[in-house]
């Protein structure tokens, strides 16, 4: 199978790129292990989506069938320093409807998901993985475990932090570890949170409260 342009990896960056391509005439190939999963419940995983990736979002055409019952804006911002120091932003102050919105790594992944499966210019091929990689100067030949063989002008490796295609394409990295842990919970308020994220900068990490609908947070503490 020919291709232009061969995305290894639909996960958000590789999915948004195949979605983002979808005026152009460029013939996509994506290649994905396993489709996108939702969680039971809420996802542990939440994005604060800022008003630019918004407008990247929609550009895409993602951001208008997200389901609203599921994301919260951000009206408030409340940032507490380590030595006493305190910035507060609203978004009224600012002229914005919100700061920002809150929702799901799922819920964003599944309708990117849903939206490159309907592309008429993309080929979805999952599940599939590669077993191998031949590059000259005019194209890529990736050839799949399961023996297919693909043929692309480029091939964008977008399959996350151990990617096997930069491994296969010999380009090196460094790791630099930050020696820090994360921990991640969703709650339910006894109070309302209205519509504001928390953040404390203290000796001991740093702690964030982002709001969700029903009266629930995420909490981020590293
Ligand atoms: C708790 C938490 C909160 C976060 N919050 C934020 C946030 O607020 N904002 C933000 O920007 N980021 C956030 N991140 C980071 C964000 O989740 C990642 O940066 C993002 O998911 C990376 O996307 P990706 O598409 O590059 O990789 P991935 O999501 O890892 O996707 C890679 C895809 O490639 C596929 N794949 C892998 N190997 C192969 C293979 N050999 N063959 C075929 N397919 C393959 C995988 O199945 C997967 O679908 C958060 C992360 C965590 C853990």
């Amino acid at each position: 199978m020919k291709f232009d342009v061969l995305v290894v990896g639909a996960g958000l960056a590789g999915a948004a790129f195949a979605a983002a391509l979808r005026g152009s005439r460029l013939k996509i190939g994506v290649v994905e292990s396993r489709p996108p999963a939702r969680p039971q419940g809420w996802d542990p995983r939440i994005y604060a989506i800022s008003q630019a990736n918004v407008a990247f979002l929609s550009q895409i055409g993602i951001w208008q069938h997200l389901d609203r019952s599921r994301m919260a804006p951000v009206y408030d911002m409340e940032i507490h320093g380590d030595s006493g120091g305190r910035l507060d932003f609203s978004a009224y102050d600012c002229g914005l409807r919100e700061l920002a919105w809150i929702l799901e790594s799922s819920l964003m992944q599944h309708e990117l998901w849903e939206t490159i499966k309907r592309q008429h210019n993309v080929s979805l091929l999952c599940p599939a993985e590669p077993a191998s990689l031949q590059q000259d100067a005019s194209h890529a030949t990736l050839s799949l475990k399961d023996g297919r063989q693909l043929e692309a002008r480029l091939i964008v490796a977008a399959d996350g932090r151990e990617s096997w295609i930069r491994q296969a394409a010999g380009i090196q990295v460094r790791n630099t570890p930050y020696d820090e842990k994360g921990v991640v919970a969703n709650f339910r308020c006894a109070l309302p949170h209205r519509d504001t994220a928390f953040q404390w900068f203290r000796p001991d990490g740093v702690l964030a409260y982002l709001p969700l609908p029903d009266q629930q947070m995420s909490m981020v503490w590293s």
